[in-house]
């Protein structure tokens, strides 16, 4: 498994990302013993980059992720959150930051968090994010408990203006670089290399959208880009290959990212993730599903505050 540079952290981190959120049954129902497994399964594949946060499945993906890595804790890369605690419930004042990160400690089993981001900063008022959640982060860091600093969200420009007025080490975005999004790379990406901040893409499988199955129920993603995910998926079919195995394959090719985290609960996805980065990328099956999800290319949805999408 190839490792990459986390930005200036001097974490370096797997290609390939295990993304916790289906762990919380976030996409549906999930065995915790499986979950566990598919943990050890993907670290002892080489995969060494391990997401999550309190909100999936509320606490439940930090403690199984928290048991999972019990004895190889200090051999991975782990990445939690703060801000973010239900549907509509976000607090990103400084008192809620510290018992947050406490809780999440004893959750995870380990007394050092290595990325902590601030959740889904388009819900909140950046001002006081950058002037109060930041600095209360900061100080962790100072206290040992943190080892690096970030943001994460959907809107691009809310995460451009954070690592411009900010002194960030990490920015995650979702669902902008996948078949049918790739503009992570017109801004974004550029100001964080620019700067030395590491930049993590999340959702390459569009969250569910970019699969044979198809997206959950609660996707929030407009009618138009699921059906043509969907024609994707049939076109794929039609030549007995995978969506899911096209779409990770393109998106950890960028260069543009430290790291590409997938959703994963199983031990078989965790193989047949490895196995779709594994191979060859069928460019002739990637332009028919590229010019099948063209009419829809970059269509996003509303997240947060509206200031922050624009
Ligand atoms: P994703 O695009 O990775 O899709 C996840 C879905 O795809 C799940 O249903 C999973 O079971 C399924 N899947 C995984 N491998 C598959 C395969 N080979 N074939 C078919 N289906 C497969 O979306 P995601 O989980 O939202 O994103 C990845 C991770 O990134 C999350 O789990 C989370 O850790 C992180 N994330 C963070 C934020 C944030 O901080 N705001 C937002 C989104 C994602």
């Amino acid at each position: 498994m190839e490792r990459r540079l986390l930005g200036r952290t001097g974490l370096e981190v797997s290609a390939l990302g295990f993304g916790g959120a289906p762990l919380g049954g976030e996409f549906g129902p999930i065995d915790e013993a499986e979950g566990r497994r598919a943990v050890r399964h993907a670290f002892d594949r080489g995969i060494t980059y391990f997401d999550v946060a309190p909100y999936y499945g509320r606490t439940r993906a930090e403690t199984l992720l928290g048991e999972a890595l019990r004895g190889i804790r200090d051999r991975v890369v782990l990445a939690t959150k703060v801000g973010r605690y239900g549907k509509a419930d976000f607090d990103f004042r400084p008192q809620r930051v510290f018992t947050s990160l406490e809780e999440s400690l004893i959750r995870l089993q380990t007394d050092v968090i290595d990325v902590v981001f601030v959740h889904d900063i388009e819900f909140g008022e950046l001002g006081p994010i950058l002037s109060e959640t930041i600095p209360a982060l900061e100080r962790a860091r100072d206290q040992g408990k943190v080892r690096a600093i970030g943001v994460s969200g959907l809107p691009l420009p809310v995460l451009r203006r954070a690592v411009e007025g900010a002194r960030l080490d990490v920015v995650l975005s979702y669902c902008h670089y996948h078949l049918a999004d790739t503009t992570l790379e017109d801004g974004l990406a550029v100001m964080a290399a620019d700067r030395g901040v590491g930049v993590v893409n999340a959702s390459p499988l569009a969250q569910g959208m970019l699969t044979q199955a198809g997206p959950p129920e609660w996707h929030p993603g407009p009618p138009a880009l699921k059906a043509a995910c969907r024609l994707a998926a049939e076109a794929c079919a039609r030549e007995g290959a995978d969506l899911a195995a096209l779409a990770l394959r393109f998106a950890v090719e960028t260069p543009i990212v430290a790291t590409t985290l997938v959703g994963i609960s199983t031990v078989a996805q965790v193989d047949r993730n490895l196995e779709a980065i594994a191979s060859p990328l069928d460019r002739v099956l990637l332009e028919r599903v590229r010019a099948v999800l063209e009419p829809v290319e970059g269509s996003t949805w509303p997240s947060g505050r509206p200031e922050n999408s624009s």
